[in-house]
């Protein structure tokens, strides 16, 4: 439960604010205003401009506070990221949430943290009023406490994403997004299972894809399906991607 309520009009402000005990940075606040026990104040992110969208440079710099839908109408957003984006939450969950806010949120079946994931998405935070970046990869590992202020993602390469789910718009129970860049690297990761999207292939080409995932998969067993289904699926979805590049 929200019980103090913050709204600073500096990055400053907020991060003074931030080091009072727990007290949490609100994005959307789609995830923070469930009901639960616990009391926590939040510093709202809305007034300190961090929801900007910069193309530069072959890479498209996505403010913490831009928005799904905002990322999704994006002329820069790449096809594959849209798909994904469109599975995350719904319109008017997409509405409020931000990037940030899924990012740090997500668990295994978040498909927009597949597809970070997959484009070796750098993530820029401020952790003890150090400004640090890392890759996607390190950052859902490790989960850092910092304040996130940019996501960048490259813009000059190939995407694609494919996902089976019980229907169309249900969160998938196997997704695969692949990635590649001009000098033939590529990275393919699985997402529907677990903690977080796993990178099951990161090469200077795209073969052995279907291997790869299959094996990343292997002990992919919960209540939605069985490792042998995903490990199938997995498969059959890499090898689509290698066929839908764009
Ligand atoms: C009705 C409803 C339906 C939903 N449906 C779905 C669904 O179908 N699929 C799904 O995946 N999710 C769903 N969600 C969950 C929600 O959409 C995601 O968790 C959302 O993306 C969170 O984004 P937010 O900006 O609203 O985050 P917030 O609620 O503001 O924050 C979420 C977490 O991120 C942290 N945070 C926010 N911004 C930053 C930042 N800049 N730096 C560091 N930490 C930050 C917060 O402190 C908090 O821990 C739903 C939620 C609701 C209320």
């Amino acid at each position: 439960m929200i019980t103090t309520y913050h709204r600073p009009q500096t990055l400053e402000e907020a991060l003074t604010l931030l080091t009072q005990p727990d007290t949490v940075p609100l994005g959307g606040g789609t995830l923070l205003s469930k009901p639960t026990t616990d009391s926590v104040a939040v510093v709202d992110l809305q007034r300190l401009g961090l929801d900007s969208l910069r193309a530069a440079g072959g890479e498209l710099q996505i403010g913490a506070t831009c928005t799904l839908q905002a990322l999704l109408e994006s002329e820069h957003c790449p096809a594959a990221l849209k798909t994904a984006l469109k599975l995350e939450a719904p319109l008017n969950i997409r509405n409020a949430a931000t990037v940030a806010g899924a990012l740090v949120a997500s668990d295994g079946r978040s498909t927009f943290a597949s597809m970070l994931l997959a484009m070796d998405a750098k993530i820029e935070f401020i952790e003890n009023r150090q400004s640090k970046i890392v890759n996607c990869g390190e950052f859902i590992l490790t989960r850092p406490n910092g304040l996130i202020t940019s996501i960048t993602i490259p813009l000059k390469v190939k995407t694609a994403f494919e996902f089976v789910s019980k229907t169309p718009a249900d969160k998938p129970i196997v997704c695969a997004a692949l990635v590649q860049w001009n000098s033939g690297r590529a990275r393919l990761t699985l997402g529907g299972y677990g903690e977080s999207p796993l990178l099951a292939l990161d090469g200077t080409e795209a073969d052995g894809l279907e291997t790869a995932a299959r094996n990343a998969y292997h002990e992919a067993n919960d209540a939605w399906a069985s490792a042998e289904y995903r490990m199938d699926v997995a498969a059959a979805l890499s090898k689509r991607c290698l066929e839908s590049l764009a």
